[in-house]
């Protein structure tokens, strides 16, 4: 999954995901090559910003021409790894777990939910699209059979840290958090977390206080 050998900025590769997205649209709809100032519009990033990052990429804009986009899109793919399956679990099938099963992530991304873990008898041994549910008593063993990678915690807050704690042990390397709990988890391993609740309340914060410019 990783690539030790590019050396980008860590902004920058999270930026990596948005540009992909746009230019595979762009590429889709026949278009060979994009100016900045299309990508920042569509994209939402300053052109600045847009030609620093793409010169990591070794992609160099040329004056009234623009960016290559079936360079940019193969560089995106093999940097973002798209060329090969990133296997995830989803840990928790209560509303928010059950969206993410509905949900289509091989649209954008080369990644698949592969399994589910509940403690949910009810929901035990069924199936959300072709996505099983298994008991978390087969946790460590389903985990390390599919050598799964990223797990995706929709379980609730008090819950979440135990989790994290059997989870770190085996293949995983990365947990996307979407409870409201900060985890302690070994160096190695890289935690993403969205608090849904307090992204909404500071969404509404800065339209309280910082209203844009431009209405
Ligand atoms: P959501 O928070 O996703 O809207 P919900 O309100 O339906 O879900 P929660 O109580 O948050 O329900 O629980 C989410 C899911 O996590 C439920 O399906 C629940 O059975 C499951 N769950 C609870 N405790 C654990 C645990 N220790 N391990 C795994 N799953 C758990």
């Amino acid at each position: 999954m990783t690539n030790e050998s590019l050396k980008i900025p860590q902004a920058t590769a999270k930026r990596l995901p948005l540009y992909y997205r746009f230019l595979k649209n762009l590429h889709a709809s026949g278009k060979q090559r994009v100016s900045s100032a299309e990508l920042s519009e569509a994209v939402k990033v300053d052109s600045a910003t847009i030609r620093r990052d793409f010169s990591y990429f070794g992609a160099l804009g040329k004056k009234g021409y623009g960016y290559n986009v079936n360079y940019l899109l193969s560089f995106f793919r093999k940097t973002l790894d798209q060329d090969e399956l990133t296997k995830v679990a989803l840990i928790g099938v209560g509303n928010l777990g059950t969206a993410f099963l509905h949900y289509n992530f091989l649209k954008n991304n080369n990644t698949k939910i592969e399994v589910a873990f509940d403690v949910d008898e009810g929901k035990v041994g069924t199936f959300i699209g072709d996505v099983p549910i298994y008991h978390m008593d087969d946790l460590e063993k389903v985990i390390a059979e599919q050598q799964i990678q990223v797990a995706i915690l929709t379980v609730p807050a008090l819950a979440a840290q135990p989790i994290a704690d059997r989870i770190v042990q085996g293949s995983v390397k990365g947990i996307l958090n979407f409870t409201p709990a900060r985890l302690s988890v070994p160096s190695s391993i890289r935690i993403h977390h969205i608090d849904l609740a307090v992204e909404l309340q500071s969404l509404i914060y800065f339209l309280k206080h910082y209203p844009t410019e431009e209405e």
